[in-house]
Formats: C-alpha cells, sequence, structure tokens
C-alpha cells in the first residue's frame, strides 16, 4: 500500500508535531509567547509509536519532529530512539530553534537523529532578538558548529524573510561560504493571526532569487520525489540556498509530506480547511488496520493547491500547532 493521490504525488514523508509548547516568541508565530490550551493533550509517546507504525507500513521512510518547540519534551531522546527501531525509517530528522541545541545535539544523534533543520532568522544578535524574543544567537550559532563537527550530513537553517529586516544577504553568504550548510529562505506564509504582520512584512522569495543569479549562483536540478525547494549552487561557496516560495506557481505540485498535529489530527495540507482526527485509532496497535484505511481515505480529501492567494489560510492559526 503506497500513499498517492488523485494527482500523483507521492507521500513518504511525515511531519510529526509532538508539542505545541515553545520558549520562543517569533513574531509571525506566537508572538506573546506560548499559552497553554487546556483541551490540547499532546500525543503519548505510545499513540506516536502507533501512529508511526502505520505511516512505514504506508511507505514513509522520513518522519520529521516538529512542535512548538519539539526538543523541550521530556521524553524527546525516547522519541527519537522509537524513530531508530524502524529500520525502514531512514531519515530520522527535527526543525528546532535551536535553543537546546549546543548541549544536547551530542546526545540526539546517539539517539539516532540524522537530519536538522534548526530556524535562525537573522546573523544579527540584534534583529535575531526583535524576530524571536530571544538574545541566543551565539549561543545557536556555536549549536550549529558542534552539529557540523558531528557529521550530521543533513543540516539545514530555516530562515523566515520578512522585508527589511532580515533579507540582505551580505552576512548569510560570508556564513556559508566554507560551512556545508543548506540555507533555506522561507516566504512568510500568512495564518489565521498574523494578517497585518503578513501585510507589512512578506517578501517574494523571487527578489532573491534574482540577486543569487545575478552572483552566479545556479539552479540545481531537483530529485525525483525533493519537496517544494528550489536549491541554488555555487562552486565558490560549500553551503547551498535554497528558496520556499509557497506563493509561486505550481509550488503545490510537489508536495511529498503529510501532518499529524501534537493532537493527533491529520493536516493533509498545511492551509487546509479541515483536518481528520486519528487520536481515537491511536490508542493500541490492534487498531492498526482501522487506522492505515482512514489515513488512505483521508488523502481523497487532499486539495490540487492551496487558496493562500486569496487570503483563504484555511483551519491554522499560527504553525506553532501543526509545526510549518
Ligand atoms: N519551533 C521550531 C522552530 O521554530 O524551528 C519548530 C516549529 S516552527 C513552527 C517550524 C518552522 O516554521 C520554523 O522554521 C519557523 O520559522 C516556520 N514558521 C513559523 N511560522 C511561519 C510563518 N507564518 N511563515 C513561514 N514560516 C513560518
Ligand atoms: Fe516557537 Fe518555532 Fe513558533 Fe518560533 S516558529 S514561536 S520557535 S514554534
Amino acid at each position: 500500500m503506497q500513499l498517492i493521490d488523485k494527482y500523483s504525488r507521492r507521500f513518504q514523508y511525515l511531519r510529526l508535531s509532538i508539542t505545541e509548547l515553545c520558549n520562543f516568541k517569533c513574531q509571525y508565530c506566537l508572538p506573546d509567547g506560548y499559552h497553554p490550551n487546556r483541551d490540547h493533550k499532546f500525543l503519548s509517546i505510545n499513540e506516536i509509536d502507533n501512529v508511526v507504525a502505520a505511516f512505514t507500513e504506508l511507505g514513509v521512510h522520513k518522519v520529521r519532529l516538529t512542535g512548538g518547540e519539539p526538543t523541550l519534551r521530556r521524553d524527546f531522546i525516547d522519541i527519537l530512539a522509537l524513530l531508530s527501531s524502524y529500520p525502514t525509517i531512514k531519515v530520522r530528522a527535527v526543525t528546532t530553534n535551536g535553543s537546546r541545541l549546543v548541549k544536547n545535539i551530542d546526545q540526539w544523534q546517539a539517539a539516532g537523529l540524522n537530519a536538522i533543520n534548526i530556524s535562525i532568522d537573522s546573523l544579527s544578535p540584534h534583529v535575531f532578538k526583535m524576530i524571536t524574543g530571544q538574545d541566543k544567537l551565539f549561543e545557536l550559532l556555536r549549536g550549529v558548529d558542534r552539529t557540523l563537527e558531528l557529521g550530521i550530513k543533513r543540516v539545514k537553517i530555516n530562515t523566515v524573510l520578512m522585508k527589511n529586516s532580515n533579507d540582505n544577504l551580505v552576512d548569510y553568504l560570508a556564513w556559508i561560504k566554507d560551512r556545508a550548510i543548506d540555507l533555506r529562505f522561507i516566504e512568510l506564509m500568512e495564518t489565521g493571526e498574523d494578517r497585518t504582520l503578513f501585510d507589512r512584512y512578506h517578501l517574494s522569495g523571487s527578489k532573491i532569487e534574482k540577486q543569487l543569479i545575478e552572483q552566479g549562483w545556479q539552479l540545481q536540478q531537483k530529485e525525483q520525489l525533493a519537496g517544494p525547494a528550489k536549491l541554488y549552487i555555487h562552486e565558490d561557496y560549500q553551503g547551498k540556498i535554497g528558496l520556499i516560495m509557497p506563493y509561486s506557481k505550481d509550488f503545490c505540485q510537489n508536495c511529498n509530506r503529510l501532518r499529524i498535529s501534537s493532537i493527533g489530527k491529520l493536516h493533509y495540507c498545511l492551509f487546509g480547511d479541515a483536518a481528520v482526527d486519528l487520536r481515537e485509532l491511536l490508542a493500541a496497535p490492534t487498531l492498526r488496520e482501522a487506522l492505515k484505511a482512514r489515513i488512505l481515505s483521508s488523502l481523497s480529501i487532499k486539495p490540487e493547491k492551496h487558496l493562500l492567494h486569496d487570503h483563504n489560510v484555511g483551519i491554522t492559526e499560527n504553525l506553532s500547532y501543526i509545526g510549518g
């Protein structure tokens, strides 16, 4: 059984949110910080095991843990070890704000982590603090260097582009000259809570793309089943630059991922207007066949593309809920 939708998109990649809790206050996500929702009980490790088992049986071989801030979970290492116990999961990834990176990356790697996306929205400490509410840039950068030292191959940096705040390429280019990092510029996406911020700060990735091309960067051919990012390379740089431009034409054509929220809902699109509740089927391995059937049937309602251009952001209030 394979996860293929009616537009012939194949899904072998699961993004699994394991908490909504976060210790940062990113302006575009949780500007007032995290406020607990009493109705939201996050998935237990047994429920995570059951959902991962079902998805691996449906052909998933890459799992990314996200949140909120996934590394704040006390059982984060146990969850990594759980992913490692599945031989078919080849890529065990996390997306993190990096606040625990320098102290813990050695342990995470030992537990099986082999891919990491670290969010760094500016290389200027002042701008970094303005965007995230945290004064941790230098600690984060030490964490990135330790990650590279450990030989982790898939290291990506996520930078959400914000007009007139962090869109000057000079510092980024100097930083990736001798570091084998994929730097990903992500266009700011509108969510239910941030229309005003979006109107003020949204910047099209095509502006960055134009500058890169002018400076000799070249578009890299996509591998089969690669996600929606456009990757640029340059012979003078060890690092690469990716552009994630959800507002560009045909962005959804290469969608290769499904998402589970921290409360067990399957989101077939980040900006969909509904989600499929899997929770009751996550309680025990005996429910596996019913769980797989529900996952498979929910694919039929995955839309061809999002409706962000019409400011239709679906049910997503902010991305801390399903993890971006
Ligand atoms: N807390 C972790 C972190 O920040 O890396 C993981 C969760 S966070 C929701 C995942 C990614 O989504 C981050 O790279 C973040 O910058 C990005 N993100 C959050 N809100 C966004 C928005 N409105 N537009 C674009 N990217 C966003
Ligand atoms: Fe927290 Fe990540 Fe959202 Fe920033 S983007 S507030 S680090 S969940």
